[in-house]
């Protein structure tokens, strides 16, 4: 199934709910524009690679348009259309001033080296740096990019444009980033996981984890659901997956993963076939990798109380019924995985403001979005006896749907 009809599908499944007409439907879902552009570099042994670049910019009715840029060999012009989407909803859901983008590179990071990985994002910057900036899009790290990338980004944009600090977020620390940002996705997926827990009468110590990916996201994920009392029982990162029933020891396994690069081999837990990570026995089931790993086929077998969806589209639709029809609980991605953009817009303002804020400061603003974000869409998802997706696409459209209204211009 395309990406993007993933996302359109449970648009669709809300707005249909809220009887909008379906020509502000069309309006809502259709992208502004969709950049595509190439980006030609020579690699250090001289020859040329040509990859190509996408920014996908959805909706800016609500304010700039905003998301991450993913560096992953599978990228297209789908998958960020789809992003994008994802990411006009998700800024609207936990009610922030931005409006949706992706984009991203189609190469393989993993393949290339710290040279030509910077002349790619500086030659992309060349291509696209009309068409972002502070007060247009804002672009972030996303699979594939991190904090380095979103230097390179500044460096190169304020060459055309001047000193520009708030073109992008997620930077390091020592180049205008927040304190807290590197976590937020992390941190956030947490703030979700304690806020359904306890709607569930259950809570983050003693509950058993399984988490698929230990990239930014997971691993920030798996070590502060640890430090809670959490039992991480199974993790799994592109090299492989592996299982403890006591608890994996997550302080040791990321020491291992600086070392060696993947999970597999770790010597506190045994390997386990990489799939098995959606379906071992555990309370909360955390896909933090790709979209569309939770399919017709697997859904079945999943024997979690919990999904929190901390990627970006893991469940597919089909799966998502069969999985509301097991009473399992799904905590959607446009909700559990906005950590990171929240934390982004307090990076924007910190950068505009030229003022820095203290870690405790950010990280108490982003528990209380996150709660006040969950109020709203758990109220709503009891009220009407719908699930919190649904709930959290009502909530987002209304919002979106109204500033689109308000801004007119049609
Ligand atoms: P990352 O590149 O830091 O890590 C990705 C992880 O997934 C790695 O551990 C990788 O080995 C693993 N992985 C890749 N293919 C896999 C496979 N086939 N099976 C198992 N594991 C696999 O990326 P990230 O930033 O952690 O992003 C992960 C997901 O979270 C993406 O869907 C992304 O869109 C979403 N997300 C990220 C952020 C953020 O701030 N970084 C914010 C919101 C959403």
């Amino acid at each position: 199934m395309p990406a993007t009809e993933a996302t359109t599908w449970y648009f669709r499944k809300a707005a249909r709910r809220m009887d909008l007409a379906e020509r502000v439907q069309r309006l809502l879902v259709t992208p502004a524009r969709t950049v595509k552009v190439e980006v030609a570099i020579e690699l250090d042994n001289g020859e040329l690679a040509n990859f190509t670049g996408f920014r996908c910019q959805h909706s800016n009715d609500r304010g700039p348009f905003k998301g991450g840029l993913r560096y992953h060999p599978a990228l297209d012009e789908d998958h960020a259309e789809a992003l994008a989407a994802l990411m006009t909803w998700k800024t609207a859901v936990v009610d922030i001033p931005f409006g949706g983008a992706k984009g991203g590179i189609n190469c393989d990071p993993r393949t290339m080296s710290a040279k030509e990985l910077q002349r790619t994002t500086r030659r992309f910057v060349q291509q696209i740096h009309e068409v972002i900036g502070p007060q247009v899009d804002i672009p972030a790290p996303d699979m594939g990019t991190n904090a380095t990338v979103m230097a390179w980004i500044m460096s190169e944009y304020s060459k055309f444009h001047g000193f520009s600090p708030a073109v992008v977020t997620g930077k390091p620390l020592d180049l205008h980033g927040s304190a807290g940002r590197e976590e937020a996705t992390g941190r956030g997926v947490m703030y979700a996981t304690e806020q359904i827990l306890g709607r569930l009468d259950r809570q983050i110590a003693g509950s058993r984890f399984s988490i698929q990916g230990f990239g930014n996201v997971g691993s920030h994920a798996a070590r502060l659901l640890a430090g809670q009392g959490g039992k991480i029982v199974c993790v799994s990162d592109i090299g492989g997956a592996i299982y403890n029933p006591e608890g994996i020891e997550i302080d040791r396994l990321l020491e291992h993963v600086r070392e060696t690069g993947t999970v597999a081999g770790f010597d506190g837990a045994a390997p386990i076939e990489p799939e098995q990570v959606l379906t071992c026995e555990c309370d909360v089931l955390i896909p933090a990798a790709l979209d569309g790993v939770i399919t017709r086929e697997n859904a079945e077998e999943v024997r979690a109380a919990v999904v929190i969806e901390a990627a970006n589209g893991p469940v597919l639709p089909e799966a998502d019924e069969i999985l509301e029809r097991r009473g399992i609980v799904v905590v959607p991605d446009i909700y559990a995985n906005a950590g990171g953009v929240t934390v982004s817009y307090f990076e924007w303002v910190q950068n505009l403001q030229s003022f820095r804020w203290e870690v405790d400061d950010i990280n108490d603003k982003l528990r209380r979005r996150m709660q006040t974000a969950f109020d709203t869409i758990y109220r709503l998802a009891t009220r009407k006896k719908i699930s919190l997706r649904e709930a959290a696409f009502i909530v987002a459209i209304g919002r979106v749907g109204r500033a689109t209204l308000y801004m007119g211009g049609f």
